[in-house]
């Protein structure tokens, strides 16, 4: 699981400055869960080949009045350091210490989380003489950085970094081939904002099935997984919904947490997004479904509660499907009811099916074979100068799958013809329920 850093301190030190920084634009606020975080914010960044999430705390309401300006600060800074695995605390270096840094390092301090001390605006300083009084704060050396000039980050985000706890190998990266075999375990996360009916659709699951065996969660970092068996097919079915046993069944605690949310997502194989029929596709179902579509994971949709809508809603709700989930195109659809057990059993075929698509293999010369008779059956358009010339194929990566297409003067080919051998892909290979990367390289 990707690791959490936390960006905390008083307003106007620099929070959104370096959560920018750190995400880079592209990744900026990969989803903005309306409703849910209210004044965090998360984002993706990458320094090499480490991946991180990265929560902003900044956003206060600027007009509230001073005693709830603190107590905001406070609810957001408190939620989003218990949410991550390290903690960046900026102050001002122009500004200096205050009463307010006081306060948030004696909290942080208390915690014993690790935690880094960041001065920033730190650009042109005599460093060394400026930077002393943030020794009072008790967090150890402090780290000078500019967020507005860039000065600094990479070595801030490092240390960071290795602050954290090593990881424990749990053979997410190695089972590729693994995973591929007939009696594999299938990583499930069923996700979906709250009240859409996640914890009924497991309970009914795990009613059914045999339950192998289950983890209780020692804190509320760690995930619940539950293993369990369907049609001879192993399972493990990561939390998302915020599970915790309660005497036979399972219940969706009350708070939704996005970096669990994001996290399960990324560990799965398979993401179940579930979708609540009576309340149509809202803002949070498509954040959600964007954020899955970026993690790369296979999908199936769901629409719960199909028995509590008639026949004008159902047409709305798959009407919504289409227009705001156009994105998620490739994800098989079901309408279930978990209460009455409705639908659900073509479910797992359709879990199935995307997992073995996410996992398939694809040799070089049937890739090249088919490339070629796509540009036989229609070759791509001229583009400038020159007409793309595609040579040959190879598969680039698995869950997702990634073909990468070689060839000359691919540096332009239309978004078009990119979906029309994305079309004829799919179609050759059987991939259903799992994005699908073509990545063009010419040589030169
Ligand atoms: P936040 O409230 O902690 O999220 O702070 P912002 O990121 O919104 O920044 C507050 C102000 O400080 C803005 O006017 C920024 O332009 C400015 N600022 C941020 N980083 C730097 C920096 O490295 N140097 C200087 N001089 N100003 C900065
Ligand atoms: P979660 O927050 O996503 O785990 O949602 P819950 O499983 O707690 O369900 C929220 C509410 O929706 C509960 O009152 C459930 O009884 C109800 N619910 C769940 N599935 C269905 C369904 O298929 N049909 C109907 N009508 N209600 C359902």
């Amino acid at each position: 699981m990707k690791p959490v850093i936390a960006l905390v301190g008083r307003p106007n030190v620099g929070k959104s400055t370096l959560f920018n920084r750190l995400t880079g634009t592209r990744d900026a606020i990969v989803a903005d869960f309306a409703g849910l975080t209210r004044d965090r914010h998360y984002g993706n960044g990458r320094a090499g080949s480490r991946e991180f999430i990265v929560i902003d705390t900044g956003g206060f309401e600027p007009d509230a009045g001073e005693g709830s300006i603190y107590r905001e600060m406070a609810k957001q800074t408190r939620q989003a350091v218990a949410e991550s695995d390290v903690v960046i605390f900026v102050v001002d270096a122009r500004a200096g210490l205050s009463a307010q840094d006081h306060e948030i390092a004696n909290y942080l301090r208390r915690l014993g989380k690790p935690t880094l001390l960041v001065a920033n605006k730190a650009e042109g300083m005599t460093q060394g003489l400026q930077l002393v009084e943030f020794f009072e704060l008790g967090l150890g050396e402090v780290f000078p950085v500019s967020g507005a000039h860039g000065q600094g980050i990479r070595s801030m985000l490092d240390k960071a970094l290795d602050m954290l706890p090593l990881p424990e190998d749990d053979g997410a990266d190695g089972d590729l081939d693994e995973a591929q075999a007939p009696d594999a375990t299938i990583r499930l996360a069923v996700a979906g904002r709250p009240n859409v009916g996640k914890s009924t659709l497991i309970n009914v699951w795990l009613g059914e099935e045999r339950l192998v065996a289950f983890d209780m969660p020692g804190t509320t970092r760690d995930a619940i997984s539950v293993p369990f068996e369907r049609n001879g097919r192993k399972f493990e079915l990561i939390d998302t919904a915020g599970l915790r046993r309660k005497g036979r069944v399972f219940e969706a605690i009350e708070k939704f947490s996005v970096v669990k949310t994001l996290q399960a997502i990324e560990s799965a194989h398979v993401v179940l997004l579930l979708l609540d029929a009576t309340q149509g596709v809202t803002d949070q179902d498509a954040h959600i479904a964007g954020y899955i579509l970026e993690s790369g994971r296979a999908v199936v949709l769901a629409i719960n509660k199909w028995d509590a809508v008639d026949a004008y809603q159902r047409e709305q709700v798959e009407r919504q499907v289409e227009n705001r989930l156009s994105f998620l195109k490739f994800a098989p659809l079901h309408l279930i009811s978990a209460r009455k057990r409705q639908g659900l059993g073509p479910l797992w075929k359709s879990i199935a099916q995307a997992h073995a698509s996410a996992m398939r293999k694809m040799s070089t010369p049937m890739l090249t074979r088919l490339l070629q008779e796509s540009v036989a059956f229609q070759a791509p358009p001229k583009t400038g100068m020159y007409r793309p010339k595609m040579r040959y194929a190879h598969q680039g990566g698995m869950n997702p799958p990634v073909i990468v297409i070689h060839g000359n003067s691919l540096e332009n080919v239309p978004e078009v013809y990119r979906r029309f051998l994305e079309g004829r892909f799919r179609k050759a290979f059987d991939l259903v329920g799992t994005p699908l990367r073509i990545e063009f390289k010419t040589s030169h």
